[in-house]
């Protein structure tokens, strides 16, 4: 409004009256306006720049109420004028007594008479100021014909040729309206219309401003003017929000009148009270008023909101979109899982109707075009089995996840063939509990029934092995119980054989002794001289008695060894010493056999601990034998010691028929020779090397052989230099 009233009065104000200035007021106001509010108004406008009237008001006589009512004010403050009003019954009031008055009434401290309810007594107060009565006194009002159409205050130094001017040509126009309506009716009009004018506006909670063609304010509803108005002691922050505001304001309406849009443009503005970004639509219209000249309406609608809520449903949309796509695909996936299981999977509703199968599924389910009569019925009657199954997992109680397990009946309709099925079945709930749909996999039970049928047969074959296995184990546990019962009594057998060979071999030897005895004693003459064929035949006996009882000894010595009952006699000596002795007890033997037996003692040789008896019956055995296989060439008797080892050994090396390889170990067995006929060449039990070997064992050592045939043989005795008892 402020905006308004700088435009219409920065007129220049002028210095001296003048026509000019009188004509100007008559034609632009008094001739043709009719709103005498206005006329009035302007009157004390034009008063105030032509005649220097600071201070001024117009008060007009209303005909149809009777009242003196205030019409303009001009340079006073405080109540609004249109709220002055005198009744003109009050012949005594001070201003309805001027109304009559001749000439200019001065008031020097003007009283009302008591009656006037505003707080102020007159528009200028209590004076002092000059009324005067406007214009002629005309007989146009019935009961008040002496009254003057209204009354001029004015505080001034004199009533110019200017004042007086003004009163006349003012009282005539209101003379000449009064005529046509009631003032103060029009008045009250005007102020319920100009009322009832905000009160729509401000009650639209868009913001709503009229603007003159330059973008200044010229109307505006509250809410616009919270976003384009501030007064100097609002906050600074305030008012540089509404200055930017207003700023935007005019660009975008400068904008609109340049590209000529009349349709609806957004205008981002700030809020001045908290400085947030406000997003409005502002739709602009253009209005012509004959006397403000064009101006512009905009509506600014606030769509901050409607925008988010836009952004929202844009952000939602590209949700739902997505999600969609996603269904899709795993929708996609799912067929393709469904197409690609070998089982048949048939998805029902709630009702138990098909929604969808798989290729296998419709194999069994559907009817192929064409298909023969008997396939048509092996179709409905799988349909009704599987119905009857689903129909009885509708009604049952499975909860959400749980898994029906049953067996249906199904046949092949291309090959009629039975196929049983084992159905499992999973109900689909939604998130609130209800059924949407079962999910069916036939799983073709044959192959496992046949698995079945091999799992038992192997099972029969695999228990009957079990027990034949069990009946052979039984079966040698028996032979192996036998065995060790025969071994037992072999064992027995073997032990009485030993004890009854020591027995009888001890029985030989008495009177074996007894024998040899007598023969010496014949022999060397204790009974006389005797004859020398006698002698010859007593040396006979000799010899056969001594061979006898060297048998006897010999297996005296074996049944001893086995029953172990060949006590050790260990005592220390030197092989050095035992060899040189050995050749001694053969002296006659060795002469006989014409060879020659050469001893290889060694130096330094360390005594050996054992049994020197049974050291030397094996060394005796083993040159023994030499001779007796040996023809020509000679015998080597030979001492060794191996000190890493710590043994010491003879070894018995002849130049003799030797011993072919298969022989080397059977002629350390019990009575074997290599010739064993009835015509062979060499005497002996064969008894011997088998002693030979249980005494070299019994000592803790060992024998062995080199030998080649033709050559000659090399018999090795080993024994540790100590022998443990
Ligand atoms: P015998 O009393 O028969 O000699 P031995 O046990 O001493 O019994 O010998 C067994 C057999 O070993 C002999 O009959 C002989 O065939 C063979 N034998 C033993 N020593 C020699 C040897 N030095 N050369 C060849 N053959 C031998």
């Amino acid at each position: 409004m402020s905006s308004l009233q700088a435009r219409t009065f920065t007129r220049p104000i002028g210095t001296a009256v003048n026509h000019a200035a009188r004509l100007e007021l008559l034609e632009n106001y008094l001739s043709y306006q009719e709103d005498i509010l206005r006329c009035a108004q302007m009157s004390l406008e034009w008063l105030a720049r032509h005649a220097g009237v600071k201070q001024s008001a117009c008060l007009a006589v209303d005909a149809e109420s009777s009242m003196l009512v205030g019409i303009a004010a001009y340079g006073v403050v405080g109540d609004d004028i249109e709220l002055f009003s005198w009744p003109l019954s009050d012949a005594y009031d001070p201003l309805v007594g001027a109304l009559q008055a001749e000439r200019p009434v001065q008031f020097r401290s003007y009283r009302p008479n008591g009656h006037a309810a505003q707080a102020s007594p007159s528009p200028l107060g209590r004076g002092p100021f000059t009324a005067i009565p406007l214009g002629l006194r005309t007989s146009g009002v019935a009961e008040h014909e002496d009254l003057a159409p209204g009354l001029l205050l004015l505080r001034a130094p004199a009533i110019t040729d200017d004042i007086q001017w003004l009163v006349t040509v003012l009282g005539q126009k209101i003379d000449q309206v009064r005529g046509r309506g009631s003032l103060a009716e029009e008045a009250r009009k005007l102020r319920r219309e100009r009322t009832l004018f905000f009160t729509i506006i401000n009650a639209v909670t868009d913001p709503i401003m009229l603007t003159d063609i330059d973008g200044r304010l010229i109307v505006a509803n509250a809410r616009a003017e919270k976003l384009f108005a501030a007064s100097e002691e609002e906050s600074e922050g305030r008012r540089r929000a509404v200055e930017l505001n207003n700023m935007l304001f005019s660009a975008a309406l400068s904008r609109s009148a340049v590209e000529g849009t009349p349709e609806a443009r957004e205008l981002l503005l700030v809020d001045p009270s908290d400085g947030s970004d406000l997003l409005f639509e502002v739709l602009s219209t253009s209005v012509e008023d004959p006397r403000e000249g064009t101006g512009v309406v905009s509506v600014l609608r606030n769509i901050t909101d409607l925008r988010r809520a836009t952004e929202q449903i844009e952000e939602n949309y590209q949700k739902l979109r997505v999600a969609e796509a996603a269904v899709r695909a795993e929708r996609d996936r799912l067929n393709l899982i469904i197409d690609s299981v070998a089982d048949p999977i048939i998805v029902t509703d709630a009702t138990g109707a098909t929604v969808l199968m798989n290729a296998p599924a419709e194999d069994l389910f559907t009817v192929v075009p064409g298909a023969s009569e008997a396939a048509s019925r092996t179709v409905q009657a799988n349909d009704a089995h599987f119905s009857s199954f689903i129909s009885g997992l509708l009604l049952g109680e499975t909860g959400p996840g749980e898994i029906r397990r049953g067996e249906i009946g199904l046949m092949n309709p291309a090959t009629a063939e039975p196929i049983p099925v084992e159905a499992i079945a999973g109900k689909v709930l939604t998130e609130t509990g209800e059924l949407t749909a079962v999910v069916t996999i036939l799983h073709d039970r044959r192959e496992a029934l046949e698995r079945a049928r091999l799992y038992e047969q192997l099972k029969a074959a695999s228990d009957e092995l079990q027990a034949r296995v069990q009946a052979a184990t039984a079966e040698l546990a028996t032979q192996n119980e036998l065995l060790r019962r025969q071994a037992i009594e072999l064992e027995q057998a073997s032990r009485l054989k030993s004890q009854f060979l020591a027995n009888m071999s001890h029985e030989f030897r008495t009177p074996l002794n007894a024998i040899l005895g007598y023969t010496h004693m014949l022999l060397q003459g204790v009974a006389g001289d005797l004859l020398p064929g006698v002698k010859r035949q007593l040396q006979r006996i000799d010899s056969n008695g001594r061979h006898l009882m060297t048998i006897i000894n010999e297996i005296l010595d074996i049944t001893r060894i086995e029953a172990g009952k060949m006590p050790m006699q260990l005592s220390e000596f030197n092989l050095n010493e035992l060899v040189p002795e050995v050749m001694t007890e053969l002296d006659p033997v060795i002469t006989r056999s014409k060879l020659t037996v050469v001893p290889r003692l060694w130096l330094d040789l360390p005594p050996v601990y054992s049994d020197r008896q049974k050291v030397k019956q094996i060394i005796v055995n083993l040159l023994s034998n030499a001779l007796k296989f040996t023809h020509e060439g000679g015998i080597q008797i030979t001492v060794g010691y191996n000190e890493a080892e710590r043994t010491a050994g003879v070894a018995v090396a002849d130049t003799g028929i030797g011993i072919s390889p298969e022989n080397h170990e059977k002629i350390f067995e019990d009575f074997r020779q290599v010739d064993d006929s009835p015509s062979r060449q060499y005497g002996g039990t064969g008894l011997g090397l088998a002693i030979c070997r249980r005494l070299a064992t019994a000592l803790g050592g060992r024998i062995t052989l080199e030998s080649t045939m033709g050559v000659g043989s090399t018999f090795t005795l080993t024994i540790p230099l100590e022998t443990e008892q």
